[in-house]
């Protein structure tokens, strides 16, 4: 029987017109028309003036907290739950990600956790909109106002999500995103920082092309990065523009499929939520199993890879990682986290396929 992998990306569009094009006309570097094409269209669909081209989601976020000027020794709120890249793009600023805890039902940052650790050393918070849950920006928002402080959305796993029908990427002072391989669109590695404020979106400019003023060639005012996109990399991500909407229909289509196939196994598992006000897409369809022990839930997941259906384990939080160890218990994080598994979530399944892993995610728990 065919193996059911947890992702894969969609390239059956302009993706290997555009890439030839670059070939053909020798722009395969950071130079060349579909850079500035990718990044406006990327703009448009976020509802957003600016969008900077990176070459991946880490060092978008990189870029953006150079942007806003994070220091060794200042301190930015993060969620417990999230891909590593979230603490690490802080700590390459020698600054410290200081730890929230997460809401049971979308493992995104828990608004009423934050402000328990704001200090006078915090600069900003970066809320992730895990597996393509938005968090609750206008809370955050009014929070981090309050405090004078900025809001990153690190919206490496939402593009298209919505808050009271505005697109995430416009929400907080900066957002970033990310292309990478598994991502709702790919460049193959690359990422993006969207904002509305157009200073912010130059000193991005600025320290993405190695600090070369932008008026000014090989002056150098300030140490950038080299952090550029290739027109390649762009010209795929243009053409999986070309395929968004049809990408975000076709992956809420397959969680209609995943809700309906799922419900036999009734209360023993629990399913993602619609929060009011909330447009999720869906980058992975994540379910808990309601009373499993890590031990169990990896067993589940070890007997439906024996067959042939691959899965993630839920993100472990990162105070239970070497690098951001702590003693401190983040109960909801530590509750749920070891219960949680991604199932395959891409264009490509049918619902046989979400029939089968329904089926083998059954037996699996039997
Ligand atoms: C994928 C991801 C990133 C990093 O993106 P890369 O392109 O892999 O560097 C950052 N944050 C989150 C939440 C992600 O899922």
């Amino acid at each position: 029987m065919k193996r059911i992998s947890v992702a894969q990306p969609r390239l059956g569009g302009n993706e290997k017109k555009y890439v030839l094009d670059c070939l053909d006309t020798n722009w395969i570097s950071s130079n060349g028309k579909y850079i500035g094409a990718f990044e406006e269209s990327f703009a448009e669909f976020c509802g957003v003036k600016h969008a900077i081209a990176t070459n991946n989601g880490t060092t978008a976020l990189h870029l953006a907290l150079v942007a806003l000027g994070l220091q060794p020794g200042d301190e930015v709120i993060v969620p417990t739950v999230t891909y590593i890249a979230t603490a690490n793009a802080v700590r390459y600023c020698g600054a410290t990600p200081v730890l929230v805890d997460v809401c049971a039902d979308t493992m995104n940052i828990d608004p009423a956790a934050i402000e328990a650790k704001i200090t006078p050393r915090t600069r900003g918070i970066i809320p992730v909109h895990l597996y393509g849950h938005p968090a609750q920006m206008d809370v955050i928002n009014e929070i981090a106002q309050r405090h004078g402080l900025w809001v990153v959305e690190d919206a490496a796993e939402a593009h298209g999500a919505e808050v009271q029908g505005r697109r995430v990427g416009g929400l907080g002072t900066c957002a970033t995103f990310s292309f990478f391989g598994n991502k709702i669109v790919t460049t193959g590695e690359g990422g993006m920082v969207t904002t509305n404020d157009a200073e912010l979106a130059r000193t991005l400019r600025l320290y993405r092309g190695q600090g070369m003023d932008l008026q000014r060639r090989y002056w150098f005012p300030v140490v950038g990065y080299n952090y550029r996109m290739t027109n390649i990399q762009a010209a795929i991500g243009l053409a999986q523009m070309e395929g968004i909407d049809t990408a975000l229909a076709e992956r809420e289509r397959l969680a209609g499929w995943y809700a309906d196939a799922l419900s036999a196994l009734g209360d023993r598992i629990v399913l993602p939520v619609r929060r009011d006000g909330a447009k999720e897409v869906y980058w992975m369809y994540n379910i808990f199993l309601r009373d499993a022990t890590e031990e169990q839930r990896d067993a589940v997941m070890r007997r439906m890879d024996e067959m042939g259906i691959e899965t993630r384990p839920v993100f472990y939080p990162m105070h239970v990682m070497p690098p951001y160890r702590e003693s401190a218990t983040y109960p909801v994080a530590d509750l749920w986290s070891p219960r949680g598994i991604n199932l395959p979530t891409h264009q490509d399944l049918t619902r046989e396929d979400v029939q089968r892993v329904a089926e083998s995610l059954a037996a699996a728990m039997a």
